[in-house]
């Protein structure tokens, strides 16, 4: 029996985790739930699942969650603190980093130094901090486990496999906007940019592979999670997402991981490393997909991919720049505040104007991330 924690349990991933979990009684049990905001569904889960303790990161809802669970045994804590004391529970054997953005970075740190694996969905800590990420993981023995779909890919693909890796490819499916040109991005809207063709994610992630900053993001998690050149990895676009990635070997054999696209098989398998287990997913048919079919990515119209190869190159602190940056003008533009295309803009002179650190420190990161978000809000406000 597997002790889990789910940072994030309210979200996309946590959700279906918690599903995996359901269907799985036998082999795992969750000690821990958190969620920023969503009380309701907080409580609902905890009830559900009778975790030992439960977190809201919104303080303001301390109270409800604390008056819902007054009939339990259940330990209710509040504020975003809250988090990194959790992920220390003596029993848990993994943390879910489920949760989204710069703020599952303190967390993943204090569980991977209490030894915990980390099932991580959170892809933006390996984006701020991938080299002391990796570096602490192999200090304290912890296993990352990628939950995302196409390193969760590469991850399979390499079970087993003691060659080298010659390159990777990571899959696209190219968003709601493949094919799209400037002047049609210019013009979209937040509801147009939430209409993922395959996935159903949240809202930040949505847009991230609505403008490629997802699978910008994505090559910067595959140089840390495998230990590669940013010359190994290229993204191509796969519209049908039924191939989740692909490893090429020294000798040029490629082994590719495939199913229909559901979160469920990723998250599963994280969890259940180095086991597969039964499910009742819905399996693959040949014949639903006579054609899988495969595109360059258009990095010139789709710009945040071609910064986050130039963060990837640079390293230091610049991705921990993008990173900040990101996440400043995704909430702007599901905000309504500025275009589509401004958003590459602003993390684009973000990446010029900030100050660059080769080798940053953990508290470097923080500092960085700060600024960033400080100078990006200027940028949008003059916009
Ligand atoms: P979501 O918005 O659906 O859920 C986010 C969860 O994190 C919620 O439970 C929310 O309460 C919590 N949260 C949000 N902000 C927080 C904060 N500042 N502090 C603490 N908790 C906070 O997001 P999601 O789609 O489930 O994505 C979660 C992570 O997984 C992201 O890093 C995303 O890139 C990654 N991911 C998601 C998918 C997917 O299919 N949804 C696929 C691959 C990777
Ligand atoms: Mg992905």
């Amino acid at each position: 029996m597997k002790n889990i924690a789910i940072l994030g349990s309210t979200g996309s991933i946590g959700t279906q985790a918690l599903e995996v979990i359901e269907a799985n009684p036998a082999l795992f049990q969750v000690s821990v739930l958190t969620a920023q905001s969503n009380v309701d569904l907080l409580i609902a889960q905890a009830l559900k699942f009778s975790p030992k303790i439960v977190v809201i990161g919104d303080e303001s809802k301390y109270q409800i969650l604390k008056a819902a669970l007054k009939i339990t045994s259940i330990e209710v804590k509040a504020g975003i603190e809250a988090l990194v004391e959790v992920v220390v529970l003596p029993e848990l054997e993994t943390v879910l980093t489920a949760l989204v953005g710069f703020a599952g970075l303190k967390p993943t740190i204090a569980a991977i130094k209490a030894g915990k694996h980390i099932a991580l969905a959170n892809k933006e800590t390996l984006v701020v901090a991938g080299e002391l990420i990796t570096a602490l993981a192999k200090q304290y023995n912890v296993n990352i486990l990628p939950v995302d779909s196409e390193h969760s890919a590469i991850f399979q693909c390499l079970t087993g496999e003691i060659n080298p890796i010659e390159k990777i490819y990571l899959t696209a499916s190219g968003g709601p906007f493949r094919g799209k040109n400037i002047e049609f991005l210019s013009e979209v809207t937040k509801q147009q940019a939430l209409r993922h063709p395959n996935w159903v994610m949240g809202a930040k992630i949505t847009i991230d592979s609505a403008s490629l900053m997802n699978k910008g993001l994505e090559v910067i998690e595959a140089k840390w999670l495998f230990n590669l050149d940013v010359k190994q990895i290229d993204v191509i676009v796969h519209p049908q997402s039924i191939i989740h990635s692909i490893v090429q070997f020294e000798d040029g054999s490629m082994k590719a991981q495939m199913g229909l696209p559901d979160m469920k098989l990723p998250i599963q398998y994280a969890l259940a490393y180095p086991n597969r287990i039964k499910n009742d997913l819905k399996r693959f048919n040949f014949l639903d997909y006579p054609s899988l079919t495969f595109e360059q990515a258009d990095m010139k119209t789709f710009r945040n991919l071609a910064l986050a190869f130039v963060a990837l190159e640079k390293a230091g602190n610049m991705p921990c720049i993008v990173n900040a940056a990101n996440e400043v003008v995704v909430a702007e533009f599901l905000n309504e505040r500025i275009g589509f295309l401004q958003m590459s803009e602003v993390i684009e002179t973000c990446m010029a104007k900030l100050d660059f650190m080769k080798t940053p420190s953990f508290e470097d990161y923080f500092e960085t991330d700060k600024q960033t978000r400080i100078f990006a809000k200027q940028l949008v406000t003059n916009i």
